[in-house]
């Protein structure tokens, strides 16, 4: 059977042609442009390249796009102090502070310090609870670029048996969770989450009629780990070579080509999951600026 690609990169211009718009809306009737900074600390080319597509997706916004670059060596009082600065800056409606920090850096300090109402990563524990308990708030970007391309791709996932591999704090553990929640149209699934103490992997794997695979381990799934019929939705990225040109090699968690043939529907890599997280980050920044403007929105 071939699968169905769920293009992340089309999904991904649909929306960023509808927040464009809003965008504009919201100058022209409100008087808002929705204000974003991020704040990269050291060199880290992971890092520099995330944070410069988010700037980039910004301007294309027309956002009010601020990037701060601070040296690998600055304090941690003095990053704490900047961020601050821009929860006290009412012309920022989003706040981002590219991880990972450098060692003498606390992450914990750090994400704890950012104005929960300008926390457009969805790290802050305030919004953590608030996804958990089902209140509006900050939904990690990655984990709601995956529910925004279940919904757009007419994946049936109320009533769905939902397997997630692996449990990190920014993918497997809140997609797992909103992925339970009684909402609808994307929610009220059954769900499992596997992790390096999981028993017995492919008895779970095998059953799944949605598969999340967010385990960091090049093609760690392959095809008869699956069911025929599955929805892959593959979050991987894993650097696995270079080109001769010196781009990087990129592969996913899943194995792609044995996959797709049981598949119903994946995702591929790149091009899948990755554009959708620039993306949400984008429409949680315009949601904030209209939270900030006293604008009905879904994060307040
Ligand atoms: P992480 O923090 O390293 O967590 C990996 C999780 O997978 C852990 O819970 C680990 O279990 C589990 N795991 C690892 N190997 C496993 C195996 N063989 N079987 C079952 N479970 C296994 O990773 P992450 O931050 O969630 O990221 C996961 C992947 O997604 C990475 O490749 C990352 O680059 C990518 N990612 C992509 C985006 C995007 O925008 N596309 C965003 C974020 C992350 P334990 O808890 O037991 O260690």
């Amino acid at each position: 059977m071939g699968a169905k690609i769920i293009s992340g990169k089309e999904i991904s211009q649909e929306i960023r042609n509808e927040l464009k718009k809003e965008v504009q809306e919201l100058k022209e009737k409100h008087g808002v442009t929705p204000g974003l900074v991020t704040i990269l600390v050291g060199e880290n080319p992971a890092s520099v390249s995330y944070v410069t597509a988010k700037q980039r997706t910004a301007h294309d916004l027309g956002f009010h796009s601020v990037q701060e670059n601070l040296p690998e060596d600055v304090s941690e009082e003095n990053l704490l102090n900047l961020i601050k600065k821009y929860n006290e800056d009412p012309s920022i409606h989003g706040i981002l502070v590219q991880l990972p920090l450098p060692k003498h850096i606390s992450e914990q300090k750090v994400i704890y310090a950012i104005d929960p109402r300008k926390d457009v990563d969805g790290f802050h524990p305030v919004n953590v609870g608030k996804m958990v308990i089902g209140e509006p708030c900050f939904i990690p970007c990655t984990p709601a670029g995956i529910l925004e391309m279940l919904a757009r791709a007419d994946v049936e996932v109320s009533g769905a048996e939902v397997v997630v591999v692996g449990r990190s704090n920014i993918v497997g553990k809140p997609v797992a969770i909103l992925l339970m929640q009684k909402r609808k149209p994307v929610g009220n699934a059954t769900v499992t989450v596997c992790h390096t103490g999981t028993r017995d992997m492919l008895f779970h794997t095998k059953r799944a009629d949605i598969l999340i695979v967010a385990a960091g381990r090049p093609k760690v799934i392959t095809g008869d780990m699956v069911k025929e019929g599955v929805v892959v939705i593959d979050v991987g990225v894993n650097r696995i070579g270079t080109t001769p040109e010196g781009k990087a090699i990129l592969c996913g968690d899943v194995d792609f080509d044995s996959v797709k043939e049981k598949a119903a529907a994946i995702t591929p890599v790149p091009g899948g999951v990755g554009p959708m997280t620039i993306t949400m980050l984008m429409k949680n920044t315009v949601e904030s600026a209209k939270m900030w403007a006293g604008l009905p929105n879904e994060v307040g």
